[in-house]
């Protein structure tokens, strides 16, 4: 074991693999060096997640694990949603961690580790959060990004102030705090000069981005300013862009139903790099069950923006996601979302169970649903959309998607088209030798209910 290394285990959504890799990126500057086998590091972190039931059980044994193989001079630090929400009592829960860092505190994280390495602490040393606005000043607004090959997420806003009675998000993070424009266009230029081609913009509710900084459609303008004043220059001579292209696809994740402007919708149909593609979890379809989850249930709404969005961007592809099993829903409730997912053909639907979340508004509802009908419904749901999907996947078939290139694999190179966001949705599978970073287009040869597959569009000539 070297003196200097640190293995992270990131738990949790894209926001937490931003907050991991700006926590990386701190130690690498300060002369660590990451591991993969955590019995080489001097340094242990898990970024825990504290959205939902499981994902809390997976951080506290992840953590468990890492506590149990601890050597006497590693230190174990938890960090993350989990340690927000619940902070000294994660450090009860597992001996052996030594330090607690909050969501907003993940910039202290050198700090901690010094302190822990410089001799014995009996006691846990905790950083947790005075609700301290982190996510604005430019020290670390540096490093709000996380980079996976030609990919990048850039961080707009962090915390939410929407009133969703099963979510634990507000208690854990906070109400809303956006990033300053400014600061998100120089990350944006200075991501596309190290040769992104794709940015994915996330925040809790995206489509809240500058309330709190006093803007209205605030989103809006973040795009129309990103596609102007970063897209459309052309990456600096000296930057990794000597691939000769710039950024290309800019991605917008996490749209709350309710706030998608007609100002956004025409920044989506007009620029060639906003991709086509909106992720709106709705949650739910019946507006009684809306209702209890404290959700916008006027269904008309949402009707009509998808109607208004599919007749004015061309080829949009939608994602939402959906709970079953939420406190109250009827069988007649639940077939009202089945025939909504029926109804739309969404491209892609994410679902979870309902989980009860202590200290959530939905806590005096308790969690009545019993655990087989909700897997029922999740089942019946989920069965249905792999249907749909299939449909619409075949439905590429013979035609040319552009795709991104991420990685390559026995000679297939893998990567997704604008119809597909990181981690979440499906990979086009590609002949031939696209290198990870290009945007190749591809004619689409083969469909499977999540993935497709092609070959590039210059090696049919070639036939
Ligand atoms: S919009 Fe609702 S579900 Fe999403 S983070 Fe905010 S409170 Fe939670």
């Amino acid at each position: 074991m070297t003196k200097q290394t640190f293995h992270l285990v990131s738990l949790g959504c894209a926001k937490n693999t931003v907050d991991s890799d700006s926590m990386a990126q701190l130690l690498l500057r300060d002369g660590y060096r990451a591991v993969d086998d955590p019995s080489r590091a001097s340094v242990l972190i898990v970024n825990t997640c504290g959205f939902i039931g499981p994902a809390k059980e997976e951080s506290l044994r992840v953590l468990r694990e890492l506590a149990e193989g601890k050597k006497r001079n590693q230190i174990l630090i938890a960090a993350g949603c989990l340690t927000q929400r619940y902070g000294a009592e994660v450090a009860e829960k597992v001996p052996g961690v030594d330090g607690v860092l909050g969501t907003r505190r993940w910039m202290d994280i050198l700090q901690v580790v010094h302190e822990l390495r410089q001799g014995p602490h009996p006691e846990p040393l905790y950083h947790l959060p005075d609700e301290a606005k982190t996510v604005g000043t430019d020290e670390h607004d540096a490093m709000r990004v996380s980079v996976a090959g030609a990919s990048a997420y850039l961080k707009i806003a962090d915390g939410c102030r929407r009133p969703c009675a099963f979510c634990a998000i507000p208690l854990i993070k906070g109400t809303a705090v956006s990033r300053p424009i400014e600061s998100i266009l120089e990350e944006a230029r200075r991501l596309r000069d190290m040769g992104v081609r794709e940015l994915v913009l996330i925040a809790q509710d995206t489509t809240d981005y500058g309330h709190d900084l006093g803007m209205k459609d605030g989103l809006a303008i973040l795009l129309e300013r990103l596609v102007k004043e970063v897209a459309e220059e052309s990456p600096s001579p000296q930057g990794r862009g000597d691939r000769g292209e710039g950024l290309d696809w800019i991605r917008v994740m996490y749209a709350y139903p309710g706030y998608v402007t007609d100002r956004l919708i025409d920044v989506m149909a007009s620029s060639r790099q906003v991709l086509p593609y909106l992720d709106m979890p709705l949650q739910h379809a019946h507006p009684k069950t809306l209702y209890r989850m404290r959700r916008p249930s006027n269904m008309e709404w949402v009707y009509k923006t998808l109607d208004k969005m599919r007749s004015r961007i061309a080829n949009l592809a939608i994602r939402t996601t959906f709970i079953v099993g939420y406190p109250g829903e009827t069988e007649e409730e639940f077939q009202t979302l089945y025939d909504f997912v029926k109804e739309i053909r969404f491209d892609r639907v994410g679902a979870f169970q309902f989980s009860f979340e202590p200290g959530t508004a939905s806590e005096p509802l308790g969690d009545p649903i019993p655990a087989e009908v909700k897997a029922e419904r999740y089942a019946r749901l989920m069965e249905l959309q792999q249907g749909i999907s299939l449909q619409i996947n075949q439905s590429y078939v013979g035609k040319t998607l552009d795709v991104l290139i991420e990685g390559r694999d026995n000679g297939i190179a893998i990567g997704r088209s604008y119809r597909d966001a990181p981690e979440i949705d499906g990979l086009v599978f590609v002949e031939g030798n696209a290198q990870v970073g290009e945007i190749v287009p591809v004619k689409i040869t083969g469909a499977m209910a999540y993935d497709l597959t092609g070959v590039p569009v210059p090696s049919l000539i070639n036939l």
